[in-house]
């Protein structure tokens, strides 16, 4: 039986998606090869690289924008020093949400001067920093979108005129945004986009080329668009994977449909979460996330009955980060809405038997 896969990443895909990748691995498109052992440098793969590239543009309304789109390697982690490589020059602000901003924060020390303009790591980061002020003399602003581990999110963005560099790991292809107030967007593929392997780096042209320092080439944003994303040979298969998860995306109406849907979702999710005595909100009602639902049962006394019937009702990858406890319901795009009906129901059930 299929699970309700819940997992925070690596996490769910569309079934025709790891269907139709799956088949591509012993045969692409019937040319008696697999995706996996041809060259990359063949124009059947090229292709794969250039729609991917131009369907994230696409569906982040960026193209004709100044923008290019990067397929990397190294995971969101290789971006907290690449950034800070090809953009810190003499001092950078960043918003302190989380363990993940945390290490932007700590890999952009090593190269210069970082100010923390916010952080709510003292509140274990349940919430959203507000109200702080970014020096116009900065040379960006480095945010997180969407905290994985805590569940929170940032519904608005900070108007500046420096550059503004977000962390869209665990929300990228969610939520309708004016993507064009970013100037570079990072994320992993393994939560809304594909495997685990590639990274997508959307990243506006004009803002590279302005440190001083020399950038070792695989390194350097400038290199990686020269080479059309193939500095070096890419990761043929999370590429062609989130190629289709894209392609997907799109044909179900794009980020609007999709949004709609997450609503639906965590509207859903929330309201179990606040109605049922049982359980708690970890994260404040105004920064929850809708993709990571963060929450704890209040009696410990009955979280071997809450797990044995999670596992009875099918459902997978609900338990919470170490740091946090609890739970974490992961509602990415792939999550049906029936799998937040499952697990809801399971919640009221225990709330009956309690
Ligand atoms: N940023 C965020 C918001 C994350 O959730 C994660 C991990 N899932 C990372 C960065 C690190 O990503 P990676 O494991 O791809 O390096």
């Amino acid at each position: 039986m299929k699970k309700h896969n819940f997992s925070a990443g690596p996490c769910i895909l569309p079934p025709e998606v790891l269907l139709k990748a799956s088949q591509a691995v012993v045969d692409l498109d019937n040319s008696g090869l697999s995706l996996i052992e041809i060259s990359h440098r063949s124009k059947a793969f090229v292709d794969i690289m250039e729609n991917a590239r131009a369907l994230a543009l696409e569906l982040l309304g960026l193209e004709g924008k100044g923008y290019k789109a990067l397929f990397l390697q190294g995971g969101a982690s290789t971006q907290f020093l690449m950034v800070a490589l090809n953009l810190l020059e003499k001092r950078a602000g960043y918003l302190n949400t989380g363990a993940w901003a945390d290490k932007a924060i700590k890999e952009a020390k090593i190269y210069d001067d970082v100010y923390e303009v916010g952080s709510s790591k003292n509140a274990n980061y349940n919430y959203i920093p507000k109200g702080y002020e970014i020096p116009e003399d900065y040379d960006y602003f480095h945010c997180t979108s969407n905290n994985t581990i805590y569940g929170t999110q940032m519904k608005s963005f900070p108007q500046t005129n420096i550059p503004l560099v977000c962390d869209m790991s665990s929300d990228i292809f969610s939520r309708s945004l004016d993507f064009s107030q970013f100037d570079l967007i990072y994320a992993g593929a393994q939560k809304n986009m594909g495997p685990a392997g590639t990274t997508l780096v959307v990243v506006k042209e004009d803002i590279l080329g302005k440190v001083s320092r020399k950038i070792p080439s695989m390194m350097d944003y400038k290199v990686h668009i020269s080479k059309g994303s193939m500095f070096n040979t890419p990761p043929v298969f999370p590429v062609y994977t989130t190629m289709l998860t894209l392609e997907w995306l799109k044909g179900l109406g794009g980020i609007q449909a999709i949004e709609k849907e997450n609503e639906k979702k965590a509207r859903l999710m929330y309201s179990e979460v606040d109605l049922n005595p049982l359980f708690k909100g970890f994260a404040s009602k105004e920064d929850r996330s809708n993709m990571n639902a963060t929450f704890t049962l209040e009696n410990e006394n009955l979280k071997d009955t809450f797990e044995a019937m999670l596992k009875e009702a099918g459902i997978s990858g609900v338990n919470g980060h170490r740091s946090v406890g609890g739970y974490r319901a992961s509602m990415y795009n792939a999550l049906p809405l029936d799998s937040v009906k499952a697990l809801v129901e399971v919640m009221s059930e225990l709330e009956s038997k309690a």
